[in-house]
């Protein structure tokens, strides 16, 4: 299988300073992924040339991802908040440019968090604007976005797999893919195995996570199914082990996504436990000369 198998940084650090980002790296490696997810939520603040480095060291694949801030939500109502979004995209986009990455998602279709009201079709349609134009920026540098569809707690507009491909549609960007998350459809989905399905070729990226956030398979979520949809559909992107703990987590994301206990402890060993856990769905680890 062609498939690229990646873990985000969060897993290992709160932030991307550069010894955090050598530390990320260096691990993500010694654990048997070959790709690292990096949080791009400041990306004009990150250390291009020591990711650049570090990254070069490793032989890794890189991704990078973010939430927009509800002050930069480009569903917004307010041109103030939307042009704000829109130039955290581009400047994640940059950055996935320099540090050659090939994506750039997560909940970057409206604000990331808990809103209070759901959302205005001026909001929706605001959103789409903005994403054409993202996409088409994006597009130049040869990168793919992708939509994460969360849960109703992290967005007001996407939510589902189906309402991705919606969007999607409406956008009507090549370069615009769909992006699930084990952990969200178990929530949102009727029957997350469905989702993947009919999802078909606008799935573009994919999060492994579990129903509590912490290591997979000490929770709810049906892995089978969903390992068994992404090999029904012939899917050979990236596929993303996603996990979140206080102990590690920088406080705000930490907030935003409302971890508020201790899912592990030590993420060398949540990291290689996972990395164990998707072997064993057919995904072996491979050998490293190093
Ligand atoms: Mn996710």
């Amino acid at each position: 299988m062609g498939n690229v198998i990646g873990i985000h940084a969060g897993v290992f650090v709160g932030g991307w300073q550069p010894g955090q980002a050598r530390r990320a790296i260096e691990l993500a490696a010694q654990t048997g992924y070959d790709l690292i997810e990096i949080p791009a939520f400041n990306a004009a603040g990150l250390d291009v040339d020591a990711t650049r480095r570090y990254l070069g060291e490793s032989g890794l694949e890189v991704s990078c991802s973010l939430g927009l801030p509800m002050e930069a939500d480009i569903a917004s109502s307010e041109e103030g908040a939307r042009a704000a979004g829109e130039q955290l995209l581009n400047e994640a986009v940059d950055f996935a440019a320099a540090i050659g990455s090939r994506y750039v998602g997560g909940v970057i279709h409206s604000g990331f968090g808990k809103h209070p009201a759901p959302v205005t079709d001026h909001g929706r349609a605001n959103s789409v604007e903005t994403m054409r134009r993202v996409c088409r920026r994006a597009g130049e540098h040869g990168i793919t976005i992708g939509l994460e569809a969360v849960n109703r707690y992290e967005s007001h507009l996407l939510n589902t797999a189906a309402q991705t491909c919606d969007y999607i549609n409406e956008v009507g960007e090549p370069n615009l893919s769909a992006h699930l998350d084990t952990y969200h459809m178990n929530i949102e989905e009727v029957d997350p195995y469905r989702a993947i399905l009919d999802t078909g070729d606008r799935l573009g990226y994919f999060h492994i996570g579990e129903s509590n956030r912490g290591a997979p398979g000490a929770g709810t979520v049906d892995f089978d199914k969903s390992f068994a949809a992404l090999d029904e559909l012939g899917y050979e992107g990236v596929i993303t082990f996603e996990s979140f703990s206080s102990a590690v987590l920088d406080p705000n994301l930490s907030n935003t996504l409302a971890i508020w206990r201790n899912t592990w402890t030590d993420p060398v060993a949540c990291a290689r436990q996972a990395r164990g856990f998707i072997a064993e769905h057919g995904f072996p680890i491979p050998d490293r000369a190093d």
